[in-house]
């Protein structure tokens, strides 16, 4: 049987210095030692998985956790496992207190091109509040030092909805952003689990209409600064749009490795355990490679449509017939009739997008469809 064709390649790096009050991501307290280990069973896992694979990857993305507490020389041990033939990018996601001069010199000899650099806020209250380790101006030193350094693709983290965050603050943060010019910025609306330590806050971040108003505002900003905005959350100057994030949205293959990693392969998913020992185990015995979830067609069509929507370009319509090898105006005739007529959804040429009027509400149209 041929080898299954993948492009894209996620690794979690489930390190942190400390855990943010707000973080859900699966990510254990640093040390050198568990990282030289975690770096052996990870290599593991690509060997592993690369035997069943035709792993070809045109985009690598190394997200956390906190990625930049991997020194150069531990991220090309993991790119160097990789036949980088036809590489377009690769994402190194870093906190700002990781960078400083050497550092930045040290990735950049290597063959990261593209840095997410994870600012949130430029209010030094709030990234006190979310427990960020960071403060505006070590931030903004950052920023300057990986610019000077060279790096010229640079996507910033923005994040809005915080407790108590009036319009101004959030202001003061998205001019700040617009005048340091990254080529990319991803936008979070807060969301608190109920096993985070800032939830007792939840009651005090601002009701929805209010959060929507923020939402409006980043945008009209970012628009008016000559960003293009070409996901929900997700804006670019031209031809800086994310190309691994893409694949999300594109319905593409992409293997994810690591702990608490998600991959996707052939319309089947997988879930690595957000457990070291357990996933240590699993690439012991070689059972990590069958964990797979076949998706059946009708799951596929709903993650289909999720995230096609997900992009301000919409859904190509002549793709999803080829897909589910049926009609999605006549399937959802009435729904699509009645989103129209509420200006929440728009048809042009061969694709159905969402209008701005529905980002904010997106998933309460995306369940229509579910
Ligand atoms: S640095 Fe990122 S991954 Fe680590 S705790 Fe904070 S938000 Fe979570």
């Amino acid at each position: 049987m041929k080898n299954k064709l993948v492009e894209h390649v996620y690794i979690h790096i489930p390190f942190c210095l400390r855990k943010c009050g707000y973080c859900s991501f699966y990510s254990e307290r640093f040390s050198l030692e568990k990282k030289r280990n975690y770096l052996r069973f990870l290599r593991k896992e690509i060997a592993l998985r690369q035997q069943n694979l035709e792993l070809k990857p045109k985009t690598i993305y190394l997200g956390g956790g906190t990625p930049s507490l991997l020194s150069a020389k531990d991220i090309n041990s993991i790119t160097d496992c990789f036949d980088l033939f036809q590489i377009e990018e690769i994402t190194l996601e870093t906190n700002p207190i990781s960078i400083n001069k050497d550092y930045a010199k040290d990735i950049a000899a290597i063959p990261v091109s593209r840095i997410s650099l994870g600012i949130q806020s430029f209010k030094d209250e709030e990234l006190k509040l979310l427990g960020r380790l960071h403060n505006s101006a070590q931030a903004e030193t950052a920023y300057e030092i990986l610019r000077e350094i060279g790096f010229n693709n640079i996507s910033l983290d923005l994040m809005y909805g915080l407790p108590n965050q009036t319009l101004e603050d959030l202001q003061f943060s998205i001019d700040k952003f617009i005048e340091l010019a990254p080529d990319h910025i991803s936008t979070y609306c807060l969301s608190l689990a109920d096993d985070v330590p800032l939830y007792p806050l939840k009651s005090q971040i601002p009701m929805d209409e209010i959060v929507s108003d923020f939402y409006f505002l980043i945008r009209e900003k970012l628009l008016d600064a000559g960003y293009v905005q070409y996901e929900i959350s997700n804006f670019a100057k031209p031809e800086f749009e994310s190309k691994h994030n893409l694949c999300y949205w594109d319905d593409k293959s992409y293997l994810g490795l690591g702990p608490a990693a998600a991959g996707y392969l052939n319309n089947a998913r997988y879930t690595n355990p957000s457990d070291f020992d357990k996933y240590f185990q699993l690439i012991q015995s070689k059972q990590i490679l069958k964990n797979l979830e076949k998706l059946n067609t009708e799951d596929h069509e709903k993650e289909f449509i999720f995230l096609s929507l997900r992009k301000t370009e919409g859904m190509n319509l002549k793709e999803f017939k080829l897909k589910f090898k049926m009609d999605f105006l006549k399937k959802y005739q009435k729904s699509v009739v009645k989103f129209q007529q509420q200006n929440l959804l728009e048809i042009e040429n061969d694709f159905i997008r969402l209008t701005p009027d529905a980002y904010f509400v997106s998933n309460e149209i995306f369940a229509e469809f579910m």
